[in-house]
């Protein structure tokens, strides 16, 4: 095979993802770096984040002292959008940088009314807000929260800039909009009506296989006691304990601020990705809309990685974890095996999915370029 051919298609090979987009595979690799980092500990991924991007953290650190962006959050439910925000958060000080979930926002406002009637909020929201259906239908919507009546776009966007006027001149990361097609223009606008208007604004799309959608809701756990969640299979916590009676083991809660609890499974999610298809398909749609959009620029992230190609882009420590236990009866102790989680992707090719701190890496490195740092 001649060398222009097979570089032909190992290009084709390395961009290959989420069925007809583009996302470069973006190598975490330092020549010469050996050391692993334990990306579980708050000073672990902070070493690692200054051995590997420590240099465009810098120069990013320098921007946020004086200036703001506005990046949009895209990926499909399930992505890690929250996760990678707030590792972000965790490098610049949340001083700087803020995770704006329109779904919390409206959330909040819905489990809060009594209060939020009575605030300045109420009142100016109602100055603020223009649209096809009156102010009161608008809240009834909001109140009866039904999820088949769809919030107005205008009355989210009026909801949000009164969210953001409070975050004084902070970096902001919106989570959920657009969550419609339709609402993929208003984007295009957003920092004008946020009143943001000279700052940097851009897309991140996270593209992540549904294999690993499906069973990060598969094999999810949940603390009943403070509501810490985790995974059987991929994120488990430091104790695990093996119930005899039933055979089946089970993660115990390590969250420092709770007394601890088995760890349960929530009902329906054995089912995995099957109840919120319609959703993906969606989030799917709008990922493609903006895709074809010119003008903002985007930054992709892919949070996984052709197996053969694993080795040569990134470290062994970078790639997520596949656990599974054994009970010693002798010792009456468990004992937890790990190997690389090898999953198929949108394309049917074997892959390793990529912990969150080397796609934020990966995030930060393309950041400094849209910036032009
Ligand atoms: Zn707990």
């Amino acid at each position: 095979m001649s060398d222009f051919w097979l570089n032909f298609q190992l290009l084709i090979f390395n961009f290959q993802t989420m069925k007809g987009l583009e996302f470069p595979i973006v190598s975490t690799k330092v020549p010469g770096l050996k050391k692993k980092f334990d990306l579980t500990s708050p000073k672990g991924r902070k070493d690692y984040f200054e051995a590997k991007v420590g240099d465009e953290i810098g120069h990013l650190r320098n921007f946020l002292d004086k200036n703001t962006f506005v990046a949009y959050l895209l990926g499909k439910k399930n992505s890690g959008k929250g996760t990678y925000a707030k590792l972000f958060t965790e490098i610049f000080g949340e001083d700087k940088v803020e995770h704006v979930s329109v779904g919390d926002i409206v959330r909040d406002v819905h489990t809060n009314w009594k209060s939020f009637a009575n605030s300045d909020d109420y009142k100016r929201l109602r100055q603020l807000y223009r649209g096809y259906i009156s102010y009161e239908a608008a809240i009834k919507t909001l109140l009866g929260r039904s999820t088949k009546t769809l919030l107005p776009t205008e009355f989210v966007l009026a909801l949000l800039k009164i969210h953001i006027e409070k975050l004084e001149g902070k970096s902001i990361f919106l989570d959920g909009l657009p969550r419609e097609s339709d609402q993929v223009s208003y984007s295009l606008y957003f920092r004008d009506i946020i009143n943001y208007r000279g700052d940097p604004d851009m897309f991140v799309i996270i593209d992540i296989p549904e294999a690993v959608i499906n069973e990060r809701i598969k094999y999810r756990v949940v603390c009943p006691k403070c509501q810490t969640s985790r995974n059987k299979k991929l994120l488990i916590t430091s104790k695990i304990e093996y119930d005899t009676k039933s055979g089946e083991f089970y993660l115990v809660c390590d969250n420092p601020k709770c007394p601890g609890a088995r760890m349960e499974a929530k009902e329906g999610d054995d089912t995995g990705i099957e109840p919120i298809r319609d959703r993906l398909q969606k989030d799917d749609e709008i990922m493609r809309n903006v895709f074809s959009l010119h003008g903002v620029p985007k930054i992709l992230l892919r949070n996984h990685v052709p197996k053969v190609e694993a080795r040569e882009y990134f470290d062994e420590y970078e790639l997520t974890p596949e656990y599974s236990f054994i009970y010693d009866e002798e010792k009456k102790k468990v004992k937890v095996l790990e190997k690389p989680w090898t999953m198929k992707d949108d394309n049917g090719v074997d892959s390793n999915s990529l912990l969150a701190p080397p796609v934020v890496v990966s995030m930060i490195k393309q950041l400094f370029d849209v910036l032009n740092l």
